[in-house]
């Protein structure tokens, strides 16, 4: 059995592992993202027609946003994935493209003033389009499938909603973790732990540190909101459109509930965000019991004063609106979509407030805001930053290092490859793993193994 590292090897982006077994699966097919984004541009490293199935662990574009690209240079093989990961994969994908295709667009146009030639991009809706014209097993937590001489099979990772991890099996057992939830999330269920295993890839995007407790960062953000507004502001939260978003919802909605939401308007102003709150709404199944329980009762996702506002005219109508808002808009790092107007019309006013609820990679306009920028530029105009600026660290969706350390513990595996991280932080959680009597490796990129 071979095993390729494609992507996510020292870097946190562009998940994608190919075992060679006689049959070859293809384990996620991510994008590369922040500052390594020219490697969606290379050629595979493989034949794409050669692959007879993709495993997909989960939505998020660094494990699946080069799908349209995979298909367009000829992969017809099927792919498998969790029903919920299906369902938002399309809505992921197609927004990607139409970023694809603007940037193309917009890029052209300064191309061809300068008489260089146009830019394609990387693909386009057309190319989603056929994504979905493939055969697509929607595959349950724990049932089997075999391809060729590999079986395997989807547990649940407790990361997004349809996350889930992937034990595979020919001769030998193998575990890929994709991307690990921490245990008592606000939405979904609890990762299981992996059965004993020959070989575990895991990842380790936060194999240094631990997350400080969710109900902390609900408290945190109750005061947020409560002192904006008797400043007389608005609240800003630039939010990632899955999982983030929903979670935001649903602390909204536990707070009316105890009655500790001061009255206000919500704006989920994000069309991504807002069809993948519908797919959350359509698996109940998939939430912790207590969500579980709340949904019985009540759309855990609904608060009163909430709107969607898809239309860019709706979204345009909220600038007018100068306190009592909370205003939930992506992107997440604020490098593009409509948060950047918001931020445009509240950032240089001190009574608002922006509240950062995922982490800022270097580089982008969040960092810079959460770095203390006394001005940052928006579509070309200087604007200053008055408005308070908090950062709630208790949401994320990775488990902190304790978690993957335990988790990884009960694989109980002969050797373990350590990806989807920082190098620094891949050599911290090695570091752990070698302490409980792990074998350790941290591949690098396209490097492959015999197992
Ligand atoms: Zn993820």
């Amino acid at each position: 059995m071979h095993l390729h590292f494609y992507g996510a090897a020292r870097t946190v982006t562009g998940s994608c592992f190919l075992i060679d077994d006689g049959a070859k699966v293809l384990v996620d097919i991510g994008m590369f993202q922040g500052g390594v984004e020219k490697r969606n541009y290379k050629p595979f490293p493989f034949e794409p027609s050669s692959i007879d199935a993709l495993i997909l662990t989960h939505s998020h574009l660094d494990h699946v946003g080069l799908l349209p690209k995979l298909v367009n240079k000829g992969f017809n093989g099927v792919i498998y994935a969790t029903k919920a990961t299906k369902e938002i994969a399309k809505h992921m994908l197609y927004d990607s493209a139409k970023v694809q295709e603007e940037e193309a667009y917009t890029r052209t146009k300064k191309n061809l003033r300068k008489g260089l030639p146009p830019v394609v991009p990387l693909y386009t809706v057309d190319d989603v389009k056929e994504c979905f014209r493939l055969k697509w097993v929607e595959l349950g937590y724990r049932e089997e499938k075999t391809v060729g001489n590999i079986t395997f099979r989807f547990r649940e990772a407790g990361h997004v909603l349809g996350s889930a991890f992937v034990e595979l099996e020919s001769d030998k057992r193998i575990v890929f973790s994709g991307d690990l939830g921490e245990p008592e999330r606000l939405i979904i269920r609890n990762p299981e732990f992996p059965d004993k295993t020959d070989f575990l890839v895991v990842e380790s995007t936060y194999g240094d540190r631990n997350h400080r407790s969710v109900e902390e960062s609900i408290e945190e953000l109750k005061q947020a909101i409560i002192d904006t507004f008797e400043r007389g502001g608005n609240v800003l939260i630039p939010s990632f459109a899955l999982e983030r978003t929903q979670e935001l919802l649903y602390v909204l909605h536990l707070l009316y509930k105890r009655g500790q939401l001061p009255e206000c308007q919500v704006f989920l102003d994000s069309p991504l965000a807002i069809d993948i709150t519908k797919v959350f709404l359509s698996h109940p199944e998939l939430y912790n019991g207590e969500t579980a329980n709340e949904a019985k009762e009540s759309n855990p996702f609904w608060v009163p004063g909430l709107q969607f506002t898809k239309s860019v005219e709706e979204s345009r109508e909220i600038n007018e609106v100068k306190s009592g808002a909370i205003i939930i808009a992506g992107s997440g790092m604020c490098t593009g979509g409509r948060i950047k107007h918001h931020l445009k019309h509240n950032l240089w006013r001190k009574e608002c407030s922006v509240v950062f609820v995922g982490y800022q990679v270097k580089g982008t306009l969040g960092r810079r805001i959460v770095d203390g920028a006394k001005s940052v530029r928006i579509y070309g105009e200087e604007i200053a930053v008055k408005a308070k600026i908090y950062t709630i660290n208790g949401f994320s969706a990775h488990a902190g290092r304790d978690f993957l350390l335990k988790w990884s513990r009960m694989s109980d595996a002969k050797r373990v490859f350590v990806v989807h991280g920082e190098f620094d932080k891949s050599q911290k959680l090695a570091d752990g793993l070698r302490k409980m009597g792990f074998d350790c490796a941290i591949p690098e990129w396209r490097q492959r193994v015999v197992l």
